[in-house]
């Protein structure tokens, strides 16, 4: 037989999404941000200057599309 216990995890929600590039910020309602962003999250790697830093950003949807605009090589559907 097995007897459980209990294990409270800790949760996170958003409480508050601003976008890095505009400084606009996207409403968030009980954890559900309203509108799509780009998140990325970079773990830096040994072969970088910036061994093991996390970097961490938001864009919206408006900031994404000025800066895929700005690639070389456009990036696919
Ligand atoms: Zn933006």
């Amino acid at each position: 037989m097995r007897q459980y216990k209990t294990i409270v995890k800790e949760t996170k929600e958003i409480k508050k999404l601003v976008c890095n590039k505009c400084g606009r910020e996207i409403p968030v309602i009980e954890g559900v941000p309203q509108e799509d962003v780009l998140h990325v999250e970079k773990r830096w790697g040994y072969f970088s200057d910036k061994d093991n830093q996390l970097d961490e950003f938001d864009l919206c949807e408006h900031c994404y599309d000025e800066l895929v605009k700005g690639f070389q090589i456009k990036i696919e559907d």
